[in-house]
């Protein structure tokens, strides 16, 4: 049994629970106790961790719509629609190794910023189930397949479907593959109907793109004589069981089917408005019903993966575009990056808040910092504007331990699991080779998909 003591807890749960002076217990992978501080709980042979009232506990995030890669800031000042062809050109490219290093610098990236469960999209996703299972962190694998010529070079629903029965539920469940499609664009009816095929035979989850720019909308209509999301209800694909990334243009009829059908959106504030997108309407999607939780939309375009960053504009973003500074407050955000992933991934009743019973994916962050002080408290109340400093003070690297599954993967910082060192370099070297050939790879860019 692990007692962690004396720690201000941010629970995240259905009350938005705070307590000042709580304690954890984690008995193998799960909470046994989330409460308040409570000394004659403790067993006596518990590890105990006392946190001196300096450290605030509160559920890992998750980041529901991430892409790996060794590639990052050379595809700037494009638009999605002329960028996706430079991006293609990563995959034209892709060996396992490149991919292998990209989960490792990836996933240590992920962890260092308090990330715990990433719901992941690129290729050779046997390398990420297989750097998930060293290194410690829960992972949804949703390979980037595609089938249309000339887009037909990505993974296909059979390396798909191997992916599932080698590696769904590996690593005590921390590893989940799920049916992954590119795009509508990118992948035919035949695809999405293989997806749905593996979701009804292996009960996988579906994840895929949604409409990301205005532009890929008018292309629908022009091609499809319908919006992207009317084309996914046709073919079946709107159920609780999907996730959608982005849907940044998107109208209220679009939202109704994606509400009714009980399916969750991945919002990437940052990679929205990088790739000149926009600002998704998230309000209008959460009148709506629908479940929003963050991504990163990892380091491609964003160019980091740190859902910290992710929370504070996403807040600002939507107080922005609504003009109003009552809406998407801290505690909203915190749900966002959380619970709300949780949901997005089937999951909410094992991780996404701390809680006694659901498995112990936590993070610390410590207080000396200047810019989470001063903590102060409402005496009559638990409210803190601790809170408020969590997402719009807090910088990734206050990350001070990291603990999923009940086992401790980052402390003071540094990852336990992997030698940082090593991963860092293999990572430089092998990103610079990748790049070499991705670079020669230009005379294969194809058009952008425009009507
Ligand atoms: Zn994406």
């Amino acid at each position: 049994m692990q007692a962690i003591t004396h720690v201000i807890i941010v629970t995240v749960d259905s009350n938005d629970t705070v307590i000042r002076d709580g304690m954890l217990l984690i008995d193998g992978t799960g909470f046994d106790y989330v409460g308040e501080m409570d000394a004659a709980r403790i067993p006596r042979d518990a590890d105990i961790m006392d946190c001196k009232g300096c450290y605030v506990a509160m559920p890992g995030l998750i980041d529901t719509h991430n892409h790996s890669s060794l590639i990052r800031g050379v595809d700037e000042n494009l638009d999605l629609v002329d960028w996706l062809p430079v991006y293609d050109l990563e995959h034209r490219t892709c060996t396992p190794q490149d991919a292998r290093q990209a989960y490792r610098l990836g996933y240590l990236e992920c962890l260092l910023n308090g990330t715990t469960t990433v719901q992941d999209m690129h290729r050779h996703m046997d390398q990420a189930a297989i750097v998930a299972g060293e290194m410690g962190l829960r992972v949804f694998l949703a390979p980037y397949a595609a089938d249309v010529p000339p887009y037909d070079f990505f993974e296909t629903s059979d390396t798909n479907e191997r992916l599932i029965k080698d590696w769904h539920g590996a690593f005590d469940g921390r590893v989940q593959v799920e049916a992954g499609i590119e795009d509508v664009f990118y992948s035919s009816d035949v695809m999405y109907r293989r997806a749905l095929e593996m979701h009804e035979k292996y009960g996988v989850r579906i994840h895929t793109h949604g409409p990301e720019h205005p532009e890929e909308e008018d292309t629908a209509q022009t091609r499809f004589g319908m919006s992207i999301t009317q084309l996914l209800a046709k073919r079946g694909m709107l159920g609780d069981f999907l996730s959608l990334g982005h849907c940044v243009p998107i109208s209220e009829r679009d939202m109704e089917l994606i509400a009714q059908a009980g399916a969750s959106i991945c919002h990437c504030p940052i990679s929205a408005a990088k790739l000149g997108c926009g600002t998704a309407p998230v309000k209008r999607m959460e009148e709506a019903g629908i479940n929003v939780s963050l991504g990163s939309d990892g380091p491609i375009d964003n160019n980091s993966m740190n859902l910290f960053q992710e929370m504070k504009v996403a807040s600002l973003m939507q107080k922005a575009r609504y003009r109003d500074a009552k809406i998407f407050d801290a505690r909203h955000m915190l749900r966002m990056a959380t619970i709300n992933g949780a949901r997005s991934l089937g999951m909410e009743d094992s991780i996404g808040s701390l809680e006694a019973g659901k498995q112990a994916d936590l993070i610390m962050v410590g207080l000396d910092h200047p810019s989470l002080r001063p903590v102060c408290w409402n005496e009559t109340s638990t409210d803190t504007n601790l809170l408020w400093a969590l997402v719009f003070a807090m910088q990734g690297n206050f990350v001070d331990t990291v603990i999923v599954a009940g086992k401790t993967l980052v402390r003071h910082g540094h990852l336990l699991t992997d030698d940082e060192d090593e991963i860092l370099e293999s990572a430089q070297a092998q990103g610079v080779d990748w790049m070499r050939r991705r670079n020669a790879a230009f005379n294969q860019l194809l058009a952008p998909i425009r009507d």
